[in-house]
C-alpha cells in the first residue's frame, strides 16, 4: 500500500468525491474548502511537485495545467484561481503534485 496520500485516492484506498476522471488524471472535491468551489486536480502517476513533474515529463505537466483548465472552465464561475504549492515552504502539504481550482468568490487579492 502506497503512503502518498493522494496515489491512496488514485487507487481507490481513500474515499474521494471524483468528478472528472481520464487515464492521466483525476479531480475531486478539497476535504476543506477555501472557496464554494475548490477542486484539486492530480496526475495519477506520482510526482512530488510541480517542479519534478515538470522536469520528469514536461507534456504531462502541460496536459495537467490544460485539464485543470478544462474542468475549472465547466465549473459555472465567472473566474477561478489556479494554484501549485510547492514545497513546505510554499504550503504544500502533500507531496503528489496537484492544482487547486479555486473560485465562486471574488478571488482578487487584497480583498475588498
Ligand atoms: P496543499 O496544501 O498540499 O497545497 O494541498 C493539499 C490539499 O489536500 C489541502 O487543501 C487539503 O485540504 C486537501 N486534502 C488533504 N487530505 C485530503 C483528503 O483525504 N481528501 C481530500 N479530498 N482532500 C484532502
Ligand atoms: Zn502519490
Amino acid at each position: 500500500m502506497s503512503e502518498c496520500l493522494f496515489c491512496r485516492v488514485v487507487a481507490g484506498e481513500i474515499p474521494a468525491d471524483i468528478g472528472y476522471h481520464d487515464d492521466e488524471f483525476i479531480a475531486f472535491r478539497d476535504i476543506d474548502p477555501q472557496a464554494p468551489v475548490h477542486i484539486l486536480v492530480i496526475p495519477r502517476e506520482h510526482h512530488p511537485t510541480a517542479a519534478a513533474l515538470a522536469a520528469a515529463d514536461s507534456d504531462l505537466a502541460g496536459r495537467l495545467v490544460a485539464t485543470a483548465t478544462s474542468i475549472a472552465e465547466d465549473a459555472g464561475v465567472g473566474g477561478y484561481r489556479l494554484v501549485v504549492n510547492t514545497g513546505a515552504e510554499g504550503g504544500q502539504t502533500v507531496p503528489h503534485v496537484h492544482v487547486h481550482i479555486l473560485g465562486g468568490r471574488n478571488m482578487t487579492w487584497p480583498p475588498g
